[in-house]
């Protein structure tokens, strides 16, 4: 679940991590009306889930009540890289002397988390980790230890922060860490992590990431479920119950079980082909959720073929069969299908496909040739 800038900061500020304050805002009229209750200067701020807002023009500065009305007027409504700004966040502005970088994320490879902390920070942050890796210190902690506040400090030494920013930064990395662990985040991230010209360490924006499956433990999340931000095609899978997740390719995927439909993105990609999605229908062969994936997968217009691969094994391969033919006799399809069924009573299964096969129906004996036919029909390798 992603959150909102100004949502990260509300939970970073649970955490004791300092944050300008402000607040919503959904017309020019209630951008001015916050402006007057928390002073003057404000930054004006565009809330939508993707970063490079300030390049965009979505953040803006405003001295007075007119400027205000004269920014939020402009920025409500903006498209930032597809998405539309529906709401503003309007903050005290703060001074910047210096603007760092610092993070906590999962470390898949190295079985820790990982926090990256930086001196330079701010919009240009992504330059830095391309072109001067070593300016961006990275420590791995280990999720048994925990992070101390001596292992903080050697670590804001070892990224050259100004040295009076030192205990702010030491005690913002500290919450910062509490707010990822306690708050079962996915990503926590500060850029800019900003020391004011009088020598406060303050948080000027949030990139927060929760784990959607840790809301039984905070009951408070379901308030973000409903502010998530999904592509169409997911909202469409999502009504449908299906496990779907939207990638950029063309090729459609839908398999049954998380471990093949994870397996089917990657041997699409290693034949050269690019995935459209995702898609997991689970165990059962009914044809009322092959229906609902083989549409889902229909209404995305950057599908160009469709690949089934079903292993059969408490589900026997004539009911997958059956079950996909009767999903094509309710929906109508545009892109050539290929199926590859294998797994308990897979001949059986076959035989029952066999009289349906046809040019935009076929079947292949087995996943990498049904994959490499699959991505030729899409277009060849891309
Ligand atoms: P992003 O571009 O989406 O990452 O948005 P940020 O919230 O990080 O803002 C981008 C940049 O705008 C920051 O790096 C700052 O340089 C500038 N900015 C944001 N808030 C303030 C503020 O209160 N005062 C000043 N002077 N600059 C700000
Ligand atoms: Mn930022």
């Amino acid at each position: 679940m992603d959150l909102y800038e100004y949502q990260g900061k509300q939970f970073f500020a649970r955490f004791g991590i300092p944050v300008s304050a402000g607040d919503v805002a959904r017309t020019p009229d209630e951008a001015v009306a916050v402006a007057e209750r928390i002073g003057y200067p404000v930054v004006v701020k565009a809330q939508v889930q993707v970063g490079g807002r300030g390049k965009a023009g979505g953040i803006k500065l405003a001295g007075d009540k007119d400027e205000v009305r004269t920014h939020a007027t402009s920025i409500l409504g903006m498209d930032i890289k597809g998405h539309a700004v529906e709401l503003v966040w309007i903050e005290v502005a703060s001074d910047i002397a210096e603007e760092y970088y610092a993070s906590f994320t999962l470390d898949r490879s190295a079985k820790s988390y990982l926090g990256m902390l930086s001196a330079q920070g701010g919009v240009e942050i992504e330059t830095v980790a391309d072109e001067n890796p070593d300016a961006i210190a990275k420590i791995w902690v280990d999720p048994v230890d925990g992070l101390d506040e001596a292992t903080a400090r050697a670590w804001v030494e070892a990224a050259k922060l100004n040295p009076v920013a030192t205990e702010g930064a030491v005690n913002i990395l500290l919450s910062l860490y509490r707010a990822y662990i306690e708050g079962d985040a996915d990503l926590v991230e500060i850029n800019p992590l900003i020391l004011t010209p009088d020598g406060r360490v303050h948080a000027l924006d949030a990139k927060v990431t929760l784990d959607g499956n840790s809301t039984f433990r905070h009951p408070d999340y379901e308030q973000y479920d409903e502010t998530q931000v999904r592509d169409e095609r997911e909202t469409h899978a999502h009504e449908k119950g299906l496990q779907y997740v939207g990638l950029e390719g063309s090729v459609g995927v839908i398999a049954n079980g998380a471990g093949l439909a994870m397996s089917t993105v990657d041997v699409v990609n290693q034949v050269g082909g690019s995935p459209a999605n995702f898609l997991d229908i689970g165990g059962g062969s009914n044809a009322a959720v092959m229906a609902g994936a083989l549409e889902v997968i229909n209404n995305d217009p950057k599908v160009r073929s469709i690949f089934i691969n079903i292993f059969g094994g408490i589900t026997k391969g004539e009911e997958v069969a059956n079950g996909i033919i009767e999903a094509l006799a309710r929906v109508s399809i545009n892109s050539p299908i290929v199926i590859r069924l294998d797994g308990t009573n897979a001949d059986e299964g076959r035989a029952l496909l066999e009289p349906h096969l046809s040019d935009t129906l076929l079947m292949a004996p087995d996943m990498l040739s049904a994959a490499r036919t699959a991505v030729a029909l899409a277009g060849g390798k891309q």
